[in-house]
Formats: structure tokens, C-alpha cells, sequence
């Protein structure tokens, strides 16, 4: 039988309070997890109408990708990137592809170059979990301590794995396609071509975030930017595997349900990681657009994160920054954000500046890399530690109407994308750990 709190997230009602805290968990103290001018809610800021939200399975958004993908008459990513290193494309050069390929080589193993399907995976995966040793393999008791405590130890082993911050959230299955349950059958998350099912006392989602190098991400739409994109994912999913790992060796159940299709983002929003912006992704009032995110569900209780508000909603009526950045024309102008899906692949249900899916993963594919110049553009894209950032983001968040200004700056002063000719430099910078900015958090 479901306890409180499960009822509360599972429950059929529970979807007219999409995007509003879950009832019945622990909270931590949100004071210390962001700078003053960033603002915890119990509400994320996109207003959702779940009377119209469309709940695709994952089955059907990985067929509509991969259906895409191979079609025939569609420019493969492998024909156009070969083209462009023949041709001596700046950032598109051999070493420059050979780094795309070695920056995703855990992540992407079994997945081949036209992002087909994930073979490998299980192979790998059993490799992974032959490295853990449970209490019960050890012949002692598991770790049992209080959802504060468990939350504050993952955060640290999180960090230590590798993390650059993490968050935590339940499952709410208003964000989860229609073949995805709960069902007290299954003792840990089972993934087939049915669907998606997860026992009750799995409710707890860890977001892992994986931080992108900035200095190559600007020289996107590129072989090198795809490099600093798949870094990123890279360092969440290396991650989020030996956090799966560490808290199996404490006694709990944990998966990764990313791998199954499940999308993190609403998960990310919810657990305060950042909020949707323009370019209808995640930004983080400390990393921008310069994270990625892997996503764990575990039955290790844990004390929960709440949403937050730094006026990006407003900040970004005004910038536009990434809309002007993206190659496709796949991001809205529009001042403010709609109702209105935009294309095949977007789904109704919430209010927000919509992508056209379409026309980026078109240009995805023909132009040869994974392009992410959104994300590489963000005006929020800057650290924190000088103190002119620290103070250009508190006026960003508490005057956002003059993010038209700041925009206008960022680009005054050279952030954001860089001119093509100007990629070739990235292999001569003194680059930092990582290729890290290490002026930001
Ligand atoms: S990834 Fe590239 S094509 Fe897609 S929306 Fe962003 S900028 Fe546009
Ligand atoms: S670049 Fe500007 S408009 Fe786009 S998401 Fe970032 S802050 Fe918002």
C-alpha cells in the first residue's frame, strides 16, 4: 500500500499541481546554495496546464529521433563531417573531430557516429556494477542515517565523483510519458520495449550536472564545440555511474533512468538546478548554459531542493542572445513565451519560449556536430568569483529588464560565440584543468 508521500506524487490529482513542491518530504536549507540574489520558490517559474500537456512515450520520442536520422534522403552527421575535415573547415580539422570522438568515449560507447542505437550499454553496464560490493556482499549493515544526512553525504561523494552540482528531487510522473509506472512488481526500475516500471519505494531523483568547457563550447557550431558539448555529458554520466555505484555500496537501490529515455529537464527545474530560458533549455544562475545533466532515481530517502527564481523568465524576454546565436532560426524571437508547440517535435502543456526540434536536429545533422551554440551563448554563461560577473548577475536577477544592455555588453566585450577563423586558436590557449573556467563556481 502507498505511504503519504508516494499518494502525493503519484496520485492522479497530484497533476493539477504540476510544478509546485511535492508534499510530505524533507527539505534542505536552501539559503546556502545560491548567491543572495537567486530566490528559492515552492513553484517553478514556467506556468504549466496539464489539461493540455501531450505525455509522448519514450519509445516514440526515441523512434521519432532515430526515424529521423536514418531516413535516406536526410544528410548523415558522419557525410557532412567528412566533407568538412577534407575541406579544412576551422574547428571542423581531424584532431579537432578526433576530440569530439574521444571526449564521449564512455558516455557514447555503443552508440556509433549517427547517434544509433545504444548496444554497448548493457555490456557496460554489467562491467560498472561488478565494481560494486554491497553491506550485504561485505557481511555488514547498510548506512542508515536521516534524509538530511543522506542528502549532504551524496552531495559531497557527488562532488568528489566529479560533479560540478547537484540536485535533489522526487519522481512526478506529470513529467513522464504514458508507458512509464509504478509497479510494486519490480524490485528495481525495468526498461523493455512495454514500457517503464519502477517500484513505490523509488522516489527519489538525484540531477547529477557535468560542466562544459567554455572556451571550446564557444566554437560552436563545430567539431571542437561538440567536444566541449559531449564533456559535459560525459562528466555527468562518468559521474552519475560511480554515485550509482557508491550508493549501492551503502546499502540502496539506484539506476539511471536517463539511459532509459526519461528527460532530466523537468527534473532539473524542479530540484532548482536553473530554469527554462529562451533557447527552451536549462540555465543555471551559475553555470548558464554551460552544464549538462544526468539523472539517477534511487530509494535512498533523501532531503529534497526546491525550485528558484533569478528573473530569468524576464531576463530573457529582452536578450535574445541565443535566438540571434542559433544557425536553424529554430528558437523564438517572440517577447514572450507561448502555449504554441513549434514544430512536429515540441509538446504542448506548458508555457515557454518553444524550440523547433526539427529544424535544429536537421541542422544537427547536416552541418556535421552537435552544434549546442545556444547553450555556448548564454549571457549567464559567466562564473561568479570576479567581482564584476558577481555583480553584472545580481542586476541580471534583480533588474532583468536590462538584459537587452547586458547582452549588448557581453557581446561589446567578446563573450560568446567566436568567429570561425578564430577556432584554430583554441589548440594554443593555456587552457586550465579541463578547459574549465575556473573564475566561476
Ligand atoms: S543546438 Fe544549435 S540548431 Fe539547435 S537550437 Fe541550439 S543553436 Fe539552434
Ligand atoms: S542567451 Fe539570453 S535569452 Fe537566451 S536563454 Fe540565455 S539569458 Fe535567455
Amino acid at each position: 500500500m502507498a505511504d503519504k508521500s508516494i499518494d502525493n506524487i503519484f496520485h492522479a490529482d497530484k497533476a493539477k499541481n504540476s510544478g509546485r513542491i511535492p508534499e510530505g518530504f524533507v527539505y534542505r536549507d536552501q539559503r546556502k546554495r545560491y548567491p543572495w540574489w537567486v530566490k528559492s520558490t515552492d513553484h517553478i517559474t514556467v506556468e504549466t496546464d496539464v489539461s493540455t500537456i501531450e505525455k509522448p512515450t519514450t519509445n516514440m520520442i526515441i523512434m521519432s529521433v532515430m526515424n529521423r536520422m536514418s531516413d535516406p534522403d536526410a544528410p548523415s552527421q558522419r557525410k557532412n563531417l567528412i566533407k568538412k575535415i577534407t575541406n579544412k573547415t576551422p574547428g571542423f580539422n581531424l584532431p579537432d573531430a578526433s576530440l569530439l570522438f574521444a571526449s564521449q568515449t564512455f558516455w557514447q560507447s555503443g552508440i556509433d557516429i549517427d547517434g544509433l542505437p545504444i548496444q554497448g550499454y548493457q555490456d557496460l553496464r554489467k562491467i560498472i556494477d561488478d565494481q560494486v560490493h554491497t553491506p550485504e556482499e561485505l557481511g555488514v549493515e547498510k548506512w542508515e542515517g536521516s534524509e538530511l544526512e543522506a542528502s549532504a553525504m551524496v552531495e559531497k561523494a557527488a562532488i568528489h565523483l566529479g560533479a560540478a552540482q547537484v540536485g535533489f528531487t522526487a519522481i512526478d510522473l506529470t513529467w513522464l510519458g504514458p508507458n512509464v509506472s509504478i509497479s510494486p512488481d519490480v524490485k528495481e526500475p525495468v526498461a523493455s520495449r512495454e514500457g517503464i516500471r519502477f517500484p513505490p519505494s523509488y522516489k527519489y531523483i538525484i540531477l547529477v550536472a557535468g560542466r562544459v568547457p567554455l572556451w571550446a563550447a564557444k566554437c560552436a557550431p563545430s567539431s571542437l564545440g561538440s567536444a566541449a558539448d559531449r564533456t559535459g555529458y560525459e562528466e555527468a554520466h562518468t559521474t552519475e555511474e560511480k554515485l550509482i555505484n557508491f550508493i549501492r555500496g551503502i546499502g540502496y537501490g539506484a539506476s539511471d533512468i536517463h539511459m532509459m529515455g526519461i528527460n532530466p529537464i523537468p527534473f532539473a527545474v524542479m530540484a532548482g538546478m536553473g530554469e527554462m530560458g529562451r533557447m527552451n533549455r536549462v540555465v543555471s544562475p551559475l553555470f548558464g548554459g554551460a552544464m549538462r545533466f544526468a539523472v539517477i532515481l534511487t530509494d535512498l530517502p533523501l532531503a529534497l531542493d526546491k525550485p528558484i527564481d533569478f528573473g530569468l523568465q524576464e531576463f530573457c524576454r529582452h536578450c535574445k542572445k541565443c535566438a540571434k546565436a542559433c544557425p536553424a532560426n529554430a528558437l523564438s524571437y517572440d517577447t514572450d513565451p507561448s502555449w504554441e508547440p513549434l514544430g512536429p517535435y515540441s509538446f504542448k502543456g506548458k508555457k515557454v519560449w518553444y524550440d523547433d526540434c526539427e529544424k535544429c536536429g536537421a541542422y544537427t545533422s547536416s552541418s556535421g556536430s552537435y552544434c549546442g551554440a545556444c547553450l555556448a551563448s548564454c549571457t549567464w554563461n559567466k562564473g561568479n568569483k570576479t567581482a564584476l560577473h558577481a555583480v553584472t548577475k545580481a542586476i541580471g536577477a534583480k533588474i532583468p529588464s536590462v538584459s537587452g544592455f547586458l547582452a549588448f555588453m557581453d557581446d561589446l566585450f567578446g563573450y560568446g560565440l567566436v568567429p570561425e577563423e578564430t577556432r584554430k586558436k583554441w589548440w594554443g590557449l593555456d587552457l586550465t584543468v579541463r578547459g574549465v573556467d575556473s573564475s566561476a563556481k
